[in-house]
């Protein structure tokens, strides 16, 4: 297992499997990621009010989902583009929390803001921030389960060293996640790189879970791509998902409404059964 490490394997201090062979098992709320305790987070992209994250939250939950997502505030390409309803998202995501019974999963963009993190359960870091060192040793100094995306062209090495400056500052619930990669290809939003999650499991005791709908940016290719993670053997999924797709505020083309989502859990769960 050792021979495919491309550094000696006291490079990953805290994340490598070298010092820590065991899988690790990040607990948020009342449920568990990694160590083959599967999770399925599920939500919008973006809160966009009361009525729209409620009736996600309800219906994600009724269908398998563990962790509600959606972003409060949104690092976005373009600053024209909506930019999330910042405070008041927070307010009505943790309003959606405890109406529904789930715990949360959102995005943090600005050390500034985690004062606003209390009562969530997960902080995301998303992808254009996977290298934000402040940012990261921010939440390594909380003992909130951090949710760390891939960037979009960082190597495995670089996540691995990202969990690093989190771990370091004495946080371990640090869950990576495989979001897809920028290559050539223009069709699909990303490429995702599947092979990350064998990958990254030989190196990291740190439980891994794979993004379909960033990684494709289109709602047909959601399914495939879950059943695909959960085969190769990810801990868990990040999907997004809206109660109305055409309409979203943000990444509508990628989002599956809930019957769709419902579809998919469904799926994934088979395939887990018959990989065991
Ligand atoms: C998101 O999860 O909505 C998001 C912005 O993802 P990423 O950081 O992977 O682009
Ligand atoms: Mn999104």
């Amino acid at each position: 297992m050792t021979k495919s490490l491309s550094k000696p394997v006291t490079l990953f201090k805290s994340a490598g499997r070298a010092l820590h062979p065991e899988d690790t098992v990040v607990q948020a709320g009342d449920v568990k990621i990694g160590g083959g305790n599967f999770a399925i987070i599920a939500g919008p992209c973006s809160v966009e009010s009361d009525e729209q994250i409620l009736e996600v939250a309800e219906s994600v939950k009724k269908s398998g989902a563990q962790l509600l997502r959606g972003g409060a505030f949104k690092s976005r390409t373009s600053p024209y583009d909506f930019q999330g309803m910042r405070t008041e998202g927070m307010e009505l995501l943790l309003k959606a929390k405890e109406a529904v019974g789930i715990p949360i999963v959102t995005e943090i963009i600005s050390v500034d803001h985690l004062p606003l993190f209390e009562d969530v359960d997960v902080i995301q870091i998303g992808a254009r921030n996977m290298q934000n060192v402040e940012l990261l040793k921010a939440v390594g100094k909380t003992d909130k389960a951090v949710l760390l995306k891939r960037g979009m062209a960082n190597t495995l090495e670089e996540l691995l060293m990202s969990a690093e400056y989190i771990m370091s500052e004495g946080n371990e619930k640090v869950i990576l996640c495989e979001r897809g990669i920028r290559t050539f290809e223009t069709y699909t939003r990303n490429t995702l790189d599947l092979s990350a999650v064998p990958a990254l499991k030989e190196q990291t005791h740190l439980p891994v879970i794979v993004d379909p709908s960033h990684a494709t940016g289109k709602a047909s290719l959601v399914e495939s791509m879950a059943l695909a993670a959960a085969a190769a053997g990810a801990d868990g999924l990040m999907i997004e998902v809206h109660n109305d797709p055409q309409n979203a505020l943000s990444d509508g083309a990628q989002s599956l409404t809930p019957s769709q989502f419902d579809e998919v859990v469904k799926k994934v769960m088979k395939v887990r059964e018959v990989i065991g």
